[in-house]
């Protein structure tokens, strides 16, 4: 009975360890664009608000001013001609598309036509249009992530390594704005890419392969 007695004893400290440290790390997260990977038999549950959770992270409303083509995004944000799709729009853990829509990336090293880590991680990510940066760090699901938003268009650069700019900067389109990485819910490098337009009244989820996500 003494031995059963203090299994239990252990037993209820370990599990009240757990639930300070998954307490503490649910406080670290903040929600970002990337929804990651499904578990077997898991199925994703319909957003609790209307508005998509990736559109709500620390951003202004739109003012509505006039548009320019730099505001619009376009082209490849690896720049790179050996960029590989790894998953594509509105499927696995890209669906729905209104709430998770993006593009995987990542890139093909060695030149057999498919990626590979050693080839992807710490390579530069660039802004595929102008926008003010929105950092959010240690995010979850996105990891280190970046917003670029303008009046029109916002794009997100998801699981980075490392940012080359700082939170509250406009870059322009082409403007180096971090590294490929693997943080946040991430198997693997590479850049989860979305983009959203503000279209009456909400942001709106859109293919990147339209705005040329893989074009060189
Ligand atoms: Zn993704």
């Amino acid at each position: 009975m003494r031995i059963q007695s203090l299994i239990i004893v252990i037993a209820i400290v370990i599990l009240a360890g757990a639930g300070i440290l998954s307490l503490s790390r649910t406080e670290q997260r903040v929600l970002s664009g990337w929804r990651g990977p499904l578990a077997a038999g898991e199925a994703l549950a319909a957003p609790e608000s209307s508005a998509p959770v990736n559109a709500l992270v620390g951003v202004a409303e739109p003012q509505g001013r006039g548009l320019d083509a730099a505001l619009v995004p376009a082209g490849n944000p690896l720049r790179a001609p050996n960029t590989v799709l790894t998953q594509g729009y509105g499927v696995g853990t890209h669906a729905p598309a209104s709430v998770w829509g993006a593009v995987d990336l990542a890139l093909d090293g060695n030149g057999d036509g498919r990626a590979d880590p050693e080839g992807t991680w710490n390579q530069p990510v660039y802004a595929t249009h102008a926008g003010r940066v929105t950092i959010t760090r240690d995010s979850w699901p996105g990891g280190n992530h970046i917003w670029v938003t303008n009046d029109q268009y916002r794009t997100g650069y998801a699981h980075l390594a490392g940012f080359a700019v700082s939170d509250g900067q406009w870059v322009n389109a082409g403007e180096l704005i971090g590294y490929i990485g693997s943080t946040g819910m991430s198997s693997g490098p590479h850049l989860d890419y979305q983009v959203w337009v503000w279209r009456d009244g909400k942001w709106v989820n859109e293919n990147p392969l339209n705005y040329g996500a893989l074009d060189n």
